[in-house]
């Protein structure tokens, strides 16, 4: 069947590569391809490259350059932040704090630490997705070193008070308790304000993919007072935080797409938001019985997460991939399995409503045709598959 247009709406899953961070990439495969450790000349325009985009991270989240470490992209970057952490300064505390919805790049660095003689509080939300500050509060012991709750959701979109949150842990810290706050910010960091002043993290990870740059690479943000135990030994790169060459293009990929994203964040913001509310306002008006999961207020205005009660998701995705449109069952990672999706389990969504949901992740290169394409469309799959389950009953 050939496919009237292809429409990519798994933008959370990870986006195309800007046409300008491609060609601001370029240059350091085949030209300017030294190893930014080598003292001659080619090793000069790699280390200047490499530094050029550590400036270029650190200005969208209001970091200094010496604060952000590279990695090979947000998994990573979770790791090096909560194991590297947690063994730099276990002699304060072996308690952490998180989420239960949390990406199973934090959460099952926490589930293994646990098995390492950690403690791990993992915190409930509310139907709307988003935690209560007075559960982290109760949930903070004596021992509790670590705070890892992510600035969105890439499930629902969800936003948490990260900046409520950062206040408490700094009143905590004035008053002498020995404890810090990581952030997973791959989902918001290029789509809203991410300031870590602000925010008074500690420690917050990005991910290149997810803003236009290419895989297999990402950034931590680590406070200046913050001591990490590295992770990648072999190598003295990173002022010692990373042992490994450098992956300059990817690097410089990832400078380039914060630069971009900072120059247009507020018009994206817009953009996108526009796209997904008319796409779920009209979506509403032509399928009766969908329900939107997470905050209706407080979340990132790509991301939008439907149950269409009767119809499963994975149906639908298949469905809707035959007509040209990419979307997502929920986290790429747990697609291929069938189990239903644990974000909206603890939203309080029953298993089945967690399988009759999908989510729709807009980026920049959507267009208002691809959003019209995807309402004619739509409807149609899911009355046809909520026709074929109801010939089951
Ligand atoms: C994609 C994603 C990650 C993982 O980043 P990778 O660069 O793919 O390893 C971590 N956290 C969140 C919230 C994500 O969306």
């Amino acid at each position: 069947m050939k496919v009237l247009r292809r429409v990519y709406l798994d933008n959370s899953a990870t986006t195309p590569i800007d046409k300008e961070v491609l060609e601001a990439m370029m240059p350091y495969f085949c030209e300017d391809f030294g190893n930014a450790s080598s003292i001659h000349f080619f090793g000069q325009r790699a280390r200047a490259a490499v530094d050029r985009a550590r400036h270029q991270v650190a200005e969208l989240i209001n970091a200094h350059p010496a604060e952000i470490v590279f990695t090979s992209g947000g998994t990573e970057a979770n790791n090096l932040a909560i194991r590297g952490f947690v063994e730099a300064n276990q002699q304060y505390g072996r308690h952490i704090i998180t989420s239960q919805i949390e990406h199973p790049a934090v959460k099952e660095v926490c589930i293994d630490l646990e098995s390492r003689g950690y403690e791990v509080t993992y915190l409930p939300v509310c139907s709307d997705g988003i935690i209560r500050l007075e559960d982290l509060k109760e949930a903070v012991r004596n021992d509790t070193i670590l705070v890892t709750i992510m600035a969105a959701n890439n499930e629902i979109g969800t936003i948490q008070p990260i900046e409520q949150i950062g206040n408490f842990i700094t009143e905590l810290r004035q008053r002498g308790q020995k404890i810090w706050f990581h952030t997973d910010a791959v989902q918001a960091v290029g789509k809203i304000p991410i300031d870590v002043e602000q925010i008074k993290c500690d420690l917050l990870s990005i991910s290149a993919h997810k803003m236009y740059a290419p895989k297999g690479v990402g950034a931590l943000y680590i406070r200046r007072s913050v001591r990490i135990r590295r992770q990648n030994i072999g190598g003295h790169q990173e002022r010692e935080r990373r042992g490994g060459t450098e992956n300059v293009p990817g690097i410089v990929a990832l400078g380039k797409a914060c630069e971009i994203a900072k120059r247009d964040l507020p018009r994206s913001y817009f953009r996108l938001k526009s796209l997904r509310d008319k796409f779920e306002s009209q979506l509403k008006e032509r399928i009766p019985d969908i329900v939107f999961n997470g905050s209706r207020e407080n979340r990132l205005p790509h991301i939008s997460n439907i149950t269409f009660c009767g119809a499963l998701g994975e149906g639908l995705l298949i469905n809707l991939d035959m007509h040209g449109i990419a979307v997502s069952t929920g986290s790429a990672c747990s697609s291929g399995r069938v189990e239903p999706s644990p974000v909206l389990l603890a939203l309080g969504r029953s298993e089945t409503e967690a399988r009759e949901s999908l989510r729709f992740s807009f980026g920049k290169f959507n267009t208002e045709e691809d959003v019209d394409y995807v309402l004619e469309i739509l409807p149609e799959a899911v009355k046809s598959l909520r026709h074929a389950a109801s010939l089951y009953k």
